[in-house]
């Protein structure tokens, strides 16, 4: 079985005093940024950010909690993309965030074929890497925001709760899923 790209990556800091959730895990394509319709973000220059992304980012963090995003990409093992280049793209990810005063705590992929891993969603491998960084962290006082099946079985399957935003950038957006989120109310 093989596990997350990357492999080794830090641990994930504890979470800020009083911080609502632990752990906000959220999925990229869809969620964070516009879903290339039959293809992949193959390199930076494709990355579009949906609209309030970045602003729902920055409030999740100046509320104390730490984002990390789980994202399958499988482009990679099918040849249409290296890892250099989806590294490329994250780091692209993060400077569109920064450049709006939000930043994440981890990028976690999956970049393997359906069937030949662990972490592809809808299994939990990619959260349970999160989790695996982040011990002090608990599952039920983390969530998952995704606009996929998969998504939300995957945080079936790791036993974290989980919000689906709307498809392709219609309501609700990840602003709204977090706004809500964060004034403690159940969707
Ligand atoms: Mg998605
Ligand atoms: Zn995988």
């Amino acid at each position: 079985m093989t596990g997350p790209h990357p492999a080794d990556g830090p641990p994930i800091p504890p979470a800020g005093e009083g911080a609502p959730f632990d752990l906000v895990l959220l999925d990229r394509d869809g969620t964070l940024n516009v879903q290339v319709v039959d293809d992949y973000v193959r390199e930076p220059g494709a990355l579009r950010l949906l609209p309030g992304a970045a602003a729902a980012v920055g409030r999740l963090r100046a509320a104390g909690c730490r984002v990390v995003v789980v994202t399958n990409q499988r482009g990679v093992s099918r040849g249409l993309m290296t890892l250099t280049d989806l590294d490329a793209v994250h780091e692209r990810l993060e400077e569109e965030l920064a450049a709006r005063g939000a930043a994440l705590d981890a990028v976690l992929s999956c970049v393997h074929a359906a069937g030949e891993c662990g972490c592809r969603k809808p299994a939990p491998g990619l959260l349970d890497e999160a989790f695996r960084r982040a011990p002090w962290a608990a599952r039920e006082r983390s969530v998952l925001v995704g606009d996929s099946g998969s998504d939300l079985a995957a945080a079936r399957a790791a036993g974290v709760p989980a919000r689906r935003v709307g498809p392709a950038g219609a309501a609700p957006s990840l602003l709204d899923v977090v706004t809500d989120l964060l004034q403690g109310r159940d969707g």
